[in-house]
């Protein structure tokens, strides 16, 4: 999937996905003084330029609702 524009769920700003920002948050798990990384699946929170909210791209909860279904 090519993303080239990103709407803002919150004010509606559009723009290229060069004009928003991107926090990944990674959690590391100390084992025995070495780290281990964890297994869980993070989706990359978006931040918009405009209203700084952060917002995901893809819903982090459609994954496991259709492991459900
Ligand atoms: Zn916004």
């Amino acid at each position: 999937m090519v993303l080239d524009r990103i709407t803002c769920p919150y004010c509606g700003f559009k723009g290229r996905t060069s004009d928003f920002y991107y926090m990944y948050e990674k959690v590391l798990y100390i084992a025995d003084h070495s780290i281990a990384d964890e297994e869980r699946n993070r989706p990359v929170l978006i931040i918009c330029p405009r209203c700084g909210k952060g917002f995901f791209l893809e819903d982090p909860y459609e994954k496991v609702i259709k492991s459900i279904e």
